[in-house]
């Protein structure tokens, strides 16, 4: 590939690189055996093979992963051309006697506008290609260089919250109160995480989090907070206040057995009543295809822990999981509440069919980001429970809980 781009290069020619990487390979090799994940690669390389023209260049550079090197034409056609390519590698694959439907992430790169050099296109291929994998892949992305930039962000970030959640510094737990739409009494709390890094200052959960999740950090920075959420839980059940904390879980924290045992043993040893924890757990293909998942949920529940189901109606199949997963509560997200309106709309209704769809269902309702009284009105009205939001109090850390919400509620 090397003596190709310095061909045409010498040529004085521009050329583009399409990098394409299946999507869930592992996941064939670890089921369906090396074998068949062989014989998959195989008829994959032939595909792509017979859709080039002669004058374009395909190489494997890695496991599942290829480089289509072609001529440079508009960035149109190019973008047509890796579609193509996306659609070749997608077609279902007979191997045996199994019918196997692949999709893939693909990256676009030219030179010499996204690099002069060989190794820093390839690169930058890549990056576009990752950029397709975490939109949700089985798509086709162009790099521009603010992905390099963001990339080089998001490595430095990583390596510092391992850092910070290793030696627990820099992290710390913020609350932030609930309460009774019947009678706005304070119900409990959501443990939120804040970290500060030490050169560039807070960074929000929205970012760390999945970035987290990414390098494998979730069952770490679960267990911190966890950890931390029980030793303020039991202080508070000391001083008299009784009220429940709610946590955010991974889901791939709980894919890995054992984290129920943990939370149980964590209540065990702070002697803190399960009635007075809550967890948080949010829809996603990964814990609707997790039996484990689900089994540490059972076993959380079945010790008297609640289950939230957090973000409700932003992820997939609503619907399904409210069915399957055994719940004590959703919380409405943000975005159904943002649009309320005082006239009757398409959102008040879809919300009032969510709020009739969870009543049916038993469950207790917890609407998030409640901002205005108009918006407490109107979900008072509406028969939910609770309210979680700026209006009644931003997340802060523990002295202002107390000062400002437990000492009153007492
Ligand atoms: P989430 O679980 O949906 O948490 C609610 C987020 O909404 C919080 O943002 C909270 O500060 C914000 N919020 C609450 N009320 C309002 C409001 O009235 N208006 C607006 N605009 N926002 C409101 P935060 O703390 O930045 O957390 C973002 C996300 O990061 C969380 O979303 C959660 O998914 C994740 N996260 C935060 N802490 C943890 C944690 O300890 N563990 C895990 N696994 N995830 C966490
Ligand atoms: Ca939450
Ligand atoms: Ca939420």
């Amino acid at each position: 590939m090397n003596a190709s781009c310095r061909k045409i290069k010498q040529q004085g020619g521009s050329f583009a690189l399409i990098s394409l990487d299946l999507d869930n390979f592992r996941h064939i090799n670890d089921t369906l055996g090396h074998k068949i994940g062989d014989a998959v690669l195989v008829a994959i390389a032939r595909r792509l093979s017979d859709s080039l023209t002669p004058q374009d260049m395909l190489v494997r550079v890695a496991g599942d992963q290829f480089v289509v090197m072609m001529p440079s034409a508009s960035a149109n056609e190019i973008i047509q051309h890796a579609r193509q390519l996306f659609s070749t590698a997608a077609a279902p694959l007979q191997i045996e006697h199994y019918v196997l439907l692949l999709t893939a992430s693909i990256g676009v790169v030219w030179s010499p506008q996204n690099g002069a050099e060989s190794r820093l296109l390839l690169q930058n291929a890549e990056i576009a290609m990752y950029r397709s994998k975490y939109r949700g892949r089985n798509q086709v992305t162009c790099f521009d260089d603010n992905m390099r930039t963001e990339l080089e962000r998001q490595t430095g970030l990583t390596q510092a919250l391992r850092l910070a959640l290793e030696s627990k510094r820099d992290l710390r737990l913020v609350f932030q109160p609930q309460f009774s739409l019947v009678d706005r009494h304070l119900t409990g709390a959501e443990v939120l995480l804040r970290w500060r890094h030490p050169q560039l200052g807070d960074i929000s959960p929205a970012e760390f989090v999945p970035l987290a999740e990414q390098a494998g950090l979730s069952g770490l920075l679960d267990r911190f907070v966890m950890e931390q959420a029980a030793i303020q839980q039991a202080a508070w059940v000391r001083a008299g206040f009784s009220l429940k904390l709610s946590i955010n879980l991974s889901v791939l924290s709980l894919r890995v057995t054992g984290l129920a045992k943990e939370i149980l043993a964590l209540l065990g040893k702070y002697d803190i009543p399960a009635q007075l924890m809550e967890v948080e757990v949010t829809e996603s293909v990964d814990l609707e295809g997790s039996s484990e998942a689900m089994a540490e949920i059972l076993q959380l529940r079945a010790a008297g822990v609640s289950i939230a189901l957090d973000d409700f109606g932003t992820g997939h199949s609503s619907l399904s999981y409210m069915q399957q997963l055994p719940l004590d509560i959703v919380k409405i997200d943000q975005s159904f509440i943002r649009s309320i309106q005082p006239t009757e709309c398409p959102g008040n209704a879809i919300l009032r069919a969510i709020i009739a769809l969870a009543k049916a269902l038993h469950l207790e309702i917890i609407a998030e980001g409640v901002e205005t009284e108009e918006q407490h009105s109107w979900l008072a009205a509406e028969g939910c429970d609770i309210a979680q939001g700026y209006l009644h109090g931003k997340p802060v850390d523990r002295l202002e809980f107390e000062q400002r919400y437990l000492r009153q509620s007492a």
